[in-house]
C-alpha cells in the first residue's frame, strides 16, 4: 500500500524523522482554517496524489497568506494529476530551501536485500538523474540483517559525497529513515527533496512510503492509513470474502481456485480469444481451496458486478473441495444470485468426483451455464460467448 504524502509525513514524524508542520485539507476554507493553525506565513499547497511529479504538473504551490491558500487550494483541488483525481491538499510550512537532495530505501528483490540510494542532487526527478548522471547517484546495499546502522550511514552519505558541514545531520536522518523502514515493515521509504534550509537544518521535504501488505497482521494501525474512498468497490468487496480478486481489462470473467490455475487459465483464455475478436480475461479471481457455495456466490457476485464482463469461466480442479461439493456451490450460488446472475457461464470441472459435479450440474440444467470438458475447450467457448456479446452489443 502507498501512502499519502500527509500519512508519510505523520509516519515521518512519529519515528524523529525531522518533517515540517502539515496538515490535510479537503476544501479551500479547510486549507484556509490550516495555513492559520500553521501560523499564518508562509505554506506550501500540495496536492495529495499518489503519484509523482506534482510539482510539475501544478500541483505544489507557494502561499503567503491564509487566503492564498485558500486560493491556490481551490485551483488545485479537482485537478487531475496523471489520471489522479485531487480530493486532498496538504498544508505545508514553507521552507527556505539551500540544497536539494535526495535519499531512498527499498527492497531489492533480485539481490535479495535492501538498496539505499542518495544523491546530493536531488529535487529532480530520480530516474532521469539515474540515466543522464548515474555518477551522482549513489546506491549502497543494505544487509538485511544489520540495516542501517551509524556505519551504514556514514558510507552512504561519504558515496554519495555530502559536504562535511552537513553529513552528520544527513546520516542521522537516515538513519531515523531506516527506524521507518524497518519498523513500519515498508518496501520503499524515498525522500525527494530532502532539503538543508537557509538557516542549516536538513527536513525531509517530501515523503514516499510503500507498506508491505504481508506485515500488515503486525500494524492493526495501518489499517486507517488505506483510502476507501479510492478502493475498486468490487475489490473491497472481494477483500471482504477474503478472495484474491484483481481486475483486469478484457471481457471474460475468470474463477478459479488456486493461483496457478487462475493464471493458466488467464493465459489459455487470451490465447482462445485471440481467434474471437481478440477479447481477453477481464480479472483474477481466486477461491481458494473451500470452494463453499457462500465463496462461490461471492465469486460470481463479484465478477457480475463488472459491467465489463460479457461471459463467465469458471475453471475448479476438485480436490480436498470435490467437484460435487463445487457443483452444488455453482447451483445454490446462481440460486441465490437470482436476476443478479445475467451473463453466460461456463464451468470446467475436474478432478476429485468429477463425474458427481458435472452430474449436478447438468440435472440442474440452468440456462445460463454450459458444461466443458476440457481447458481450452472451455476457455474457447467463453471467448466465442464474450465475443458474440460485445458485437451484439
Ligand atoms: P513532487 O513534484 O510530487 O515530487 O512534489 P515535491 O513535494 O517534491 O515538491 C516539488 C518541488 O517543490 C520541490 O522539489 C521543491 O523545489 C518545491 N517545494 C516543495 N515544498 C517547498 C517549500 O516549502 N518551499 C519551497 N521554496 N519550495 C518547495
Ligand atoms: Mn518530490
Amino acid at each position: 500500500m502507498d501512502l499519502f504524502e500527509y500519512q508519510a509525513r505523520d509516519v515521518f514524524e512519529k519515528h524523529g524523522v525531522p518533517v515540517l508542520g502539515g496538515i490535510v485539507a479537503t476544501t479551500a476554507e479547510e486549507a484556509r482554517a490550516a495555513a492559520e493553525r500553521l501560523g499564518g506565513g508562509t505554506v506550501v499547497v500540495k496536492a495529495q496524489v499518489k503519484t509523482g511529479g506534482r510539482g510539475k504538473a501544478g500541483g505544489v504551490k507557494l502561499a503567503h497568506s491564509p487566503e492564498e491558500a485558500a486560493e491556490r487550494a481551490g485551483e488545485i483541488l479537482g485537478m487531475d494529476i496523471k489520471g489522479h483525481t485531487v480530493h486532498r491538499v496538504m498544508i505545508a510550512e514553507g521552507a527556505k530551501i539551500a540544497e536539494e537532495y535526495y535519499f531512498s530505501v527499498l527492497l531489492d528483490r533480485s539481490e535479495r536485500r535492501y538498496l539505499a540510494m542518495a544523491s546530493v542532487e536531488g529535487g529532480v526527478e530520480i530516474e532521469q538523474l539515474a540515466v543522464e548522471r548515474p555518477e551522482a547517484l549513489a546506491k549502497v546495499a543494505v544487509d538485511p540483517q544489520v540495516g542501517i546502522d551509524a556505519a551504514k550511514a556514514a558510507e552512504i552519505v561519504a558515496e554519495a559525497g555530502f559536504a562535511e558541514d552537513v553529513a552528520g545531520q544527513v546520516a542521522d536522518v537516515i538513519q531515523k529513515l531506516w527506524t521507518v523502514y524497518a519498523e513500519e515493515d515498508a518496501t520503499l521509504v524515498e525522500v525527494n527533496p530532502l532539503v538543508r534550509t537557509e538557516d542549516g537544518t536538513v527536513i525531509a521535504l517530501d515523503g514516499k512510503v510503500t507498506l508491505d501488505a504481508n506485515a500488515d497482521f503486525r500494524h492493526p494501525d495501518h489499517a486507517e492509513l488505506e483510502d476507501a474512498e479510492a478502493a475498486d468497490p468490487l475489490e473491497a468487496k472481494a477483500k471482504q470474502h477474503d478472495l484474491n480478486y484483481v481486475k483486469l481489462d478484457g471481457s471474460v470473467g475468470i474463477i478459479g481456485n488456486g493461483a496457478g490455475l487462475v493464471m493458466s487459465t488467464l493465459d489459455v483464455v487470451a490465447y482462445a480469444g485471440e481467434a474471437h475478436g481478440g477479447v481477453k480475461p477481464a480479472n483474477f479471481l481466486d477461491i481458494g481451496g473451500g470452494a463453499s457455495a457462500e465463496v462461490m456466490a461471492a465469486g460470481l457476485d463479484v465478477i457480475l458486478g463488472d459491467p465489463q464482463v460479457k461471459a463467465v469461466f469458471v475453471n475448479v480442479f476438485g480436490g480436498i473441495t470435490a467437484c460435487d461439493a463445487v457443483a452444488n456451490g455453482i447451483v445454490k450460488a446462481l440460486e441465490m444470485l437470482g436476476d443478479h446472475a445475467t451473463k453466460p457461464l461456463v464451468v470446467r470441472l475436474d478432478g476429485n468426483n468429477v463425474a458427481e459435479g458435472r452430474a449436478i450440474l447438468r440435472e440442474a440444467g440452468h440456462p445460463l451455464v454450459t458444461l466443458a470438458d476440457t481447458m481450452d475447450g472451455g476457455a474457447d467457448t467463453a471467448a466465442a460467448l464474450a465475443h458474440a456479446a460485445d458485437t451484439a452489443a
